[in-house]
């Protein structure tokens, strides 16, 4: 094996670790590096001390659209896409960069991380097999995420239009409101910039 290859495989060992202590699951790093299964079964239980969890993942792109995750879901996507269009950063270095920030952000407003790693992991690929969209607020002018073709005049966002039954834990949902506001003002700030 030449040196390059192995500078290489050093870099996706780093990455798996990386992944597998942010909660990813084997489909996620059979997914996004080129070691073998077996190898990464081994790194998970060195990393985790437990085997890996078996089966597919169950996700559906309607979950990213339910209240509460639709508002995790766009804080994080929000910064996603920041890192990796307008900052120019490397897809799976955009991404793990990009998840640490939502789990900053959810910790300082003193919310539960409701995304997960795998499931943030799915929402960037349905972004990419174009399943979901983001559409703008007419109402706070965020950017959330939508079922791709889905209409985009008139939008109105869970948080300007909140369900009744979301009144329930309304203190952490004001906080994750306010963190997805503050996400949505930074990442809209340079676009304005460039409007005017
Ligand atoms: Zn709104």
């Amino acid at each position: 094996m030449a040196d390059k290859s192995l500078v290489g495989e050093m870099l996706q060992v780093q990455l798996a670790i990386e992944l597998i202590e942010l909660g990813a699951r084997l489909q996620v790093l059979e997914t996004e590096t080129e070691l073998s299964r077996g190898r990464l079964i081994k790194l998970y239980k060195e990393v985790k001390g437990m085997s890996p969890p078996k089966g597919m993942l169950p996700f559906s792109a309607d979950w990213f659209i339910t209240w509460l995750p639709n508002v995790h879901s766009s804080l994080f996507y929000n910064i996603y896409q920041r890192l990796d269009q307008e900052l120019g950063c490397e897809r799976m270095s955009a991404f793990v960069k990009a998840y640490r920030l939502y789990l900053e952000q959810v910790e300082l407003d003193g919310a539960e991380p409701t995304l997960g790693l795998t499931r943030a992991w799915t929402l960037v690929r349905f972004f990419e097999s174009d399943l979901l969209q983001l559409t703008r607020c007419q109402s706070c002018h965020g950017d959330y995420v939508a079922h791709a073709h889905s209409p985009r005049q008139g939008y109105v966002c869970g948080i300007c239009q909140p369900p009744s039954r979301a009144g329930k834990t309304r203190r952490s949902k004001a906080a994750d409101a306010q963190a997805l506001e503050a996400a949505s003002e930074e990442t809209q700030a340079p676009a304005r910039r460039v409007a005017n």
